[in-house]
This record gives structure tokens, sequence and C-alpha cells, in this order.
């Protein structure tokens, strides 16, 4: 594997193999790697000539210091992860290398998207979610690029980043990687106190009662059930449990067949935030 620290080696190496009509597919992540992550390179592989995935832990997407300074750091083990799955490039930059002197987001408008659901939560999130991923994109110029569904609102956000900006690019959502018991991988697991790490499948539990609910059921009672199994939970705290529309994540408000739904749901187990959702099925 080649490991670039710098852009200019790196789009130098990949302009030569584009030049060989290499077709490059791109995951960006922030480390700490896990099978979620791996099924999106592996993904990847199938379908490109070259992978590159970059990890890099972006400031301008955390909305709490804490967050970005307790976020775990596993260069190593990544890196040795990366080997044995024979991943191509790994782009590993530092702070400076790609903002410069200024940690600053852009604005983007992102036709509401960027509003909702985690936006209303954690301030500036998508602004830079946004941030990077053009920053990468031009310096890794992919064909196409890898994200997963676990975060299906930044990838919704990006899809309408790529439309936005004429990038020239595609992107491909890939489904949501669960340890066994059902809780979706996380960088973030590896935090959680043994306590919160056995309540955690609790979420994905939930959210399968409500896709089960939601096929007979109208929205607000599904949403009144979760709530109400939340209130009483002595580990497990609801941030916000919701149902929304596919494209447009406007929350619903009568069922209307054409459409697809979802439902998210952000929970605080301690102080660790987990997210999840789940696609819903209606008649
Ligand atoms: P992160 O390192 O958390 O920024 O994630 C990098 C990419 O991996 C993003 O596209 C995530 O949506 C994706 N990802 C993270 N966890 C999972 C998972 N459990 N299953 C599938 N994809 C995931």
């Amino acid at each position: 594997m080649k490991i670039f620290t710098k852009k200019a080696p790196l789009e130098a190496y990949l302009s030569k193999e584009k030049l060989h009509g290499k077709s490059i597919g791109f995951i960006p992540t922030m480390g700490a790697l896990h099978e979620g992550h791996l099924s999106l390179i592996t993904t990847a592989q199938k379908k490109n000539d070259l992978v590159v995935v970059s990890i890099f832990v972006n400031p301008t997407q955390f909305d709490k210091d804490e967050d970005l300074i307790n976020y775990p750091k596993t260069f190593e083990a990544d890196k040795i992860q990366l080997e044995k799955i024979s991943c191509d490039v790994l782009f590993y930059p530092d702070v400076t290398e790609i903002y410069e002197d200024v940690i600053r987001s852009e604005s983007f408008y992102f036709d509401g998207l960027e509003h909702k659901m985690e936006g209303k939560y954690r301030k500036g999130h998508f602004n830079g979610v946004g941030t990077i991923v053009k920053i990468l994109f031009q310096i890794v110029k992919p064909n196409v690029a890898y994200f997963g569904q676990k975060d299906f609102q930044q990838l919704q956000i990006i899809k309408k980043l790529v439309q936005k900006h004429n990038l020239n690019l595609l992107i491909e959502g890939c489904p949501i990687f669960r340890e066994k018991d059902g809780l979706a991988m996380s960088s973030r697991n590896v935090r959680l106190e043994e306590k919160y790490r056995t309540a955690a499948p609790f979420i994905y539990q939930t959210l399968q009662e409500a896709q089960n609910q939601f096929i007979k059921q109208n929205p607000f009672e599904v949403i009144l059930r979760v709530t109400e199994q939340f209130k009483y939970h002595p580990l497990l705290k609801l941030e916000y449990f919701t149902i929304a529309e596919e494209e447009t994540l406007e929350t619903i408000k009568e069922k209307e067949k054409e459409k697809n739904y979802r439902a998210f749901i952000a929970v605080f187990a301690g102080n660790i935030r987990l997210i999840d959702n789940i696609k819903l099925k209606h008649s």
C-alpha cells in the first residue's frame, strides 16, 4: 500500500494512474477503522482499478471540542487493516496540509437538508463535512466515492454537493454494517462503558419494532411509542426519533404510496452520541 501524507505527490501519482486508464474508487474516513469501513473498501475494490482511502479527523465538522479531542485515533492498527485487505493507496494528511493557516468551513446551502436532524443538533456539522469532502474530492478526483447509509443524511448531502457544484464523480451509498447484537458499527462504540455497550442494541431493536409498526400504523403512533419506550430507559437518552422521506428528509405527515421513508434516531449512551436509521416499508 502506498501512503501519502502530502497532497502534491498523491495528485501526481493518481493523475499518472488515470492517464493509464485506471478508474479510482475513494472512501473518505476519520480512521478508527471497523468492518463497516472495510465493507465500503471491498465494494470499491470490486468496481475500480485503484482504491484510495483517506484518514483525516476533520476538526471543522465537530461542534464540541471535547468530542474532537476524544475521537479515537488508531493509525497503526488502521494501517495494518488496510494492508491486510490490499488497499492500494492511503492518504493521511495533517490539519495544515488540508486547511493551511485557516481552519474554517465554507458555508453551503444543501436545499435545507443541512438543517434537519443532525444539522439541528450539531451546529455547523454539515458545513464542515461539505468542506472536507469537497477538498478531498478535488485532490483525489475519484470516479466513484463510497459512503455508508449509517450516516444517511450525510450521504444525501454529499449527493447534493456533487450535483450543486457539478463535480464529476458518482456517489454510491452502501448498507449499514452491524455488530452481531445489531448495534450499528461506529468508531465511537469503543468509547462506550460496558453497561452502555450492553444497553446500546436497544436502539436497533427499537428501529426494527418501528419498522414493523409502520407497515400498519400511522407515523404518529410509531413516534409516540418510541418516545415512550425511551422515557423510562435507565441508561439511554433519546435526542430525536423521526420518520422522514429519503430524498428531502422532510418529516412525514401522511404516508404517500410512491414515497420512500426511513426512521432516524440519535441517542446518548452516557456522553457518547450514537445514530442509526432503518428503511421503512409501507402499504
Ligand atoms: P467515519 O470514519 O465515521 O467518518 O465514516 C467513514 C465512512 O464509513 C462514512 O461514509 C460512514 O457512513 C461509513 N460508515 C461508518 N460506519 C458504518 C457502518 N456501520 N456501516 C457502513 N458504513 C459505515
